[in-house]
């Protein structure tokens, strides 16, 4: 049986990606940055390995919001689509622009000490306070 291959893109429909995962890593991140960069009060990304992940039309423009992180979104319509780290160890993409975020789902918060307090989302999924351990490179 082949992996599945989820495909997504931004608003416009001018850039498109494909990727490729297997019981992938889906994370909540409510970081104030992911916040400020994506507009809403919550992001959720997939993690995957740069080879697993691939832009199939159009191209996103980069922004380096830290030392960690470079955040990438369609020049057009602004949407933020993935997140690359320098030593090209993961490439994090945002679930909101998949054609069907329903293929997966998240299974751990992190910063959940920067979330805002009136946002609750009731599951029973590990928090953590700031980075989530595994996940140290991939955020920022
Ligand atoms: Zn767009
Ligand atoms: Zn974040």
């Amino acid at each position: 049986m082949s992996v599945p291959v989820l495909s997504g893109g931004c608003l416009c429909g001018h850039v498109r990606y494909e990727v490729r995962c297997e019981d992938p890593f889906v994370d909540y991140c409510h970081c104030v940055m992911c916040r400020k960069a994506g507009g809403g009060t919550v992001t959720a990304w997939i993690q995957v390995t740069p080879a697993d992940f691939r832009v199939t039309a159009g191209e996103a423009a980069g922004y380096r919001s830290s030392e960690r992180a470079t955040r990438h979104f369609c020049p057009r319509c602004g949407a933020q689509l993935y997140m690359t780290d320098p030593a090209g160890k993961s490439v994090g993409v945002t679930v909101g622009t998949l054609d069907d975020p329903e293929r997966i789902r998240p299974t751990v918060h992190g910063w959940d000490g920067a979330r805002v307090s009136w946002l609750h989302i009731a599951d029973d999924l590990p928090r953590f306070p700031a980075d989530i351990p595994y996940d140290v490179p991939d955020e920022g």
